[in-house]
This record gives structure tokens, sequence and C-alpha cells, in this order.
């Protein structure tokens, strides 16, 4: 089984999307069952409503999971297994108190070491502090493993000293949960952000102290950067999946995104199911890659391009199919679904013509609209051609140049400038009347 693990801490980053992407995409090439595991048991961190948005989040990218566990529902097991550990011998009580710990690692920076817990502190308070911590033993041994992006990493006994896997209320720790759990649904390769590369070494500890005979494989994936090449923080919008939704890009084109960044792909533009044919996670990059807003732009709309004219005309709120042929022709200069819908309202909403970078043109714009409405009244057939219209309504107007021209744009797509109007024309042309309509001031 493999699994997406997120904590109900916040909104879905694009990094956390990216492992979820990469866990499903694994378990449907081997044929293996995706669990969504919620990992809630940090209560002070969790916030309300959040896995909800996270599940929601998940859905909308097609990404459904055959089993969903909120971790808080396995404290039993997590319980269970940390008394069997200390009837082993393999995990021990430790009194310290907090203020002691705190002392020492001060004491430690003074000396400028690095602060390394002693298990011969463990009894110290023992009987001063009755909410004794759970830990376990830390490395016998230096400890490898071999990470599928990163190769072979390796951790020396030192840097994994005995850690805390109950808490002083008895709460389970991260390391802990996360490594008995993913024993417990049989995991068998983890994939996650490589901020947790240092937790590895801990939780296959676990695994070993619990005598677990299954080898777990593992990739860490390398951190999104920001344009300026650091380390994108949750706080920047566009790293944000909600943000991106929001703005109008596409699930199947931020997929596409976050599965080709990074990665040498057969083709650039993919759905996330077409990918399943040839995704390899030994291929993704181990380097960070910086995130490009311009390239999924790019990709945006391609997919917009990929989708069936009706169905665009239905995401932007219109029946007719031509109103998505015409949402894909302003792909020339739009890239998200909000930059399109607001040149296609702007198109079919009133002119108002006293609008202050319009108000020059609204004489121009008034005569231009009632030939246009003669000439429609007459089915004319110089309609249906955009140079017939435009010299006859030249010759009835007895405007030309500038003076025809922008008065004329702005009756037709509510704006100054934009894309030709010769081309637009045989979009919209059997709108005519609708899209000319000046709104009524007073
Ligand atoms: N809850 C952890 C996180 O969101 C899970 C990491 C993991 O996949 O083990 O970072």
């Amino acid at each position: 089984m493999l699994r997406f693990a997120p904590s109900p801490t916040g909104d879905m980053h694009i990094g956390n999307l990216r492992a979820a992407i990469f866990n499903y995409i694994i378990a449907r090439q081997n044929n293996e069952k995706f669990l969504i595991r919620i990992e809630d048991t940090d209560q002070e961190r969790n916030q309300e409503g959040k896995d909800k948005d996270i599940l929601y989040t998940l859905t909308l990218f097609g990404l459904m999971w055959d089993q969903l566990v909120y971790q808080s529902e396995n404290i039993h097991y997590h319980h269970k297994i940390a008394e069997h550990l200390i009837k082993e011998k393999k995990a021990f009580y430790c009194f310290c108190t907090e203020e002691f710990l705190e002392q020492k690692r001060k004491e430690a920076k003074e000396c400028k070491r690095a602060f390394r817990y002693k298990e011969e502190w463990k009894e110290i308070h023992k009987s001063s502090n009755p909410y004794p911590v759970v830990r376990l033993h830390g490395a016998q041994n230096d400890l490898s493993y071999y990470d599928k992006i990163k190769g072979n990493l390796v951790f020396k006994k030192e840097e994994i000293e005995s850690f805390v896997i109950l808490r002083k209320d008895k709460s389970p720790t991260y390391n802990f949960a996360c490594a008995v759990d993913d024993m417990l649904y049989d995991i068998s390769m983890i994939i996650r952000g490589e901020d947790h590369t240092t937790n590895t070494p801990k939780q296959i500890l676990v695994h070993q102290a619990m005598e677990y005979p299954k080898k777990i494989e593992f990739a860490h994936i390398p951190i999104i950067l920001n344009e300026e090449g650091k380390k994108m923080s949750k706080r920047e919008q566009s790293s944000s999946v909600k943000w991106l939704l929001e703005q109008g890009f596409l699930p199947q084109a931020i997929s596409n995104y976050l599965i080709a960044m990074g990665n040498n792909t057969p083709t650039e533009v993919f759905t996330l199911q077409e990918s399943i044919a040839w995704f390899n996670i030994e291929h993704i990059s181990k380097s960070p890659v910086k995130f490009d807003i311009k390239r999924l732009k790019f990709l945006n709309r391609e997919h917009f391009k990929r989708i069936h004219d009706t169905d665009l005309a239905l995401m932007l709120g219109y029946k007719d199919a031509s109103i998505g042929l015409l949402a894909k022709f302003y792909l020339q200069e739009s890239s998200t679904l909000n930059e399109i819908q607001e040149a296609i309202d702007l198109i079919f909403g009133q002119k108002n013509m006293d609008n202050e970078n319009f108000i020059n043109f609204k004489k121009d714009a008034l005569l231009l609209q009632q030939h246009i409405h003669q000439i429609i009244a007459e089915k004319h057939p110089c309609l249906s051609h955009f140079d017939d219209f435009k010299k006859e309504l030249m010759n009835r107007s007895l405007l030309s140049g500038k003076k025809f021209f922008k008065p004329l744009r702005i009756l037709l797509t509510g704006r100054t400038e934009g894309p030709e109007i010769s081309d637009l024309y045989p979009l919209i042309w059997c709108f005519l009347k609708d899209i000319t309509q000046i709104k009524e001031t007073h």
C-alpha cells in the first residue's frame, strides 16, 4: 500500500500535493492500494476543517483513495506498541524535566557543540516528575537507507539519539505514530518531502525495534524553490494549492507541472492518468527546482486547448459551445480561467460608455451601435464577413480610422485594447446584437 499522510494544520502546499500525486501514481502502477492518513495527533497544531479541505483538494485532482484513516483512531495501537517496547527494554521512561533539558541545550550551545540527550539523565527527576515521557533507545550502529531519489544516505549513530515516542501527556510523537502506522497498513514505499530525510532513520529504528521484517522503500522529494531560489514558504501565495485553484489554474495543468518539474517526461503536456504509463520516481532530479509560474501558465493554456468547447463554455457559465471556442481564442493573451472569464464577460456585458476610458468614444459608439442594429434588423449579407461588415458600417457611419476602430472595439469587447478585431469577429458575429448593448446612464 502507498500512502499520503497530510497534517490538517494549514492549506495544502504544492510540495504536499506533489507527494500525494507521486504516491497515487505509484500505487496505480503497482496495483496497490492508496491510503490517505490524516495525521491529526498534534492537537495544538490541528486546524478545524483542514482535513476536509485536503480531501476536497485531492478529489479535485482525481487522487481518489482506497482507504482513509485519521491517525488519532490508532492511538491505542501506539500505546500498546510503546508498552511492548518498554517491556522489551527497547524503550524507557525518561523523567527529565523540560527545564533541565532546556538548561542542557543552553550549555551545549554556549560550548558550541551539538546537544545530545544522554540516557544517564533519565531518572534524575524520577521523584519530582510524575509525568515521564517514553523514549526509544537511539541507534547502536550507523544507519543507512537507500533513497530512490537521493541514493544511499548514511547517518552516524550519534546523530540518532534516544528520542521521544510518547509525550508526557501520552500522545505519540510524529515519528513514532508514523512509523507504527506504516507497519500497520503494510506500506511498501514512502514518498514525502525531503524535510523528512532525517526523520526516516528514527522511523527505521522503530521498525527495527519491532523486528518488522518488511523493507519499506523511501523517496524524498526535493523542496520547491521560489523564483529567488529560496525555499518556497507556506506564506507565499503561489505555494498554496487553494490559491492556484482560485486564480483559475486547472488541476490537470497543476499536476502536469508538478510531475514534469525536475523530471524528463516523454511529452510536455499530459494528464495524470497518462503519466501512469511512464512515470519513474528515480528520474526525479535530486536538486531542488524553482517554481516557474510562466511554465505553469503555458501548461494551463495547453490544457484549456484540450477541453471540449461545450465544457469550457459551461466552466465560464455559458451554454453555447461557440463561447468555448471564443475562450480558446483568448488564450493568446490569457492563461487562467479568471483571465479568460474576465475577457468573455466584458464582451457579453453591457458597455458603460461613461467609463473614463471610453467617454471620448461615446458619441461614435452610439452611432455605430445604431447602424449595427439596423444592419442586423435588415439581415444584411455583410454580417457574416468582417471585411464586408466593416465596409458597410464605415459607409453608413461615415467614420474611419481610429474614430471607427476604437469605438467598434469597445462596443464588441468592452476594452480599448486586445486581439485583432478581424480575427475575433468570426467568433462573435452571431452574438452581435447581444454584445453591442450600451449601459443606460443618467
Ligand atoms: N504529516 C507529515 C507531513 O505532512 C507526513 C510526512 C510523511 O509522509 O510521513 O509532513
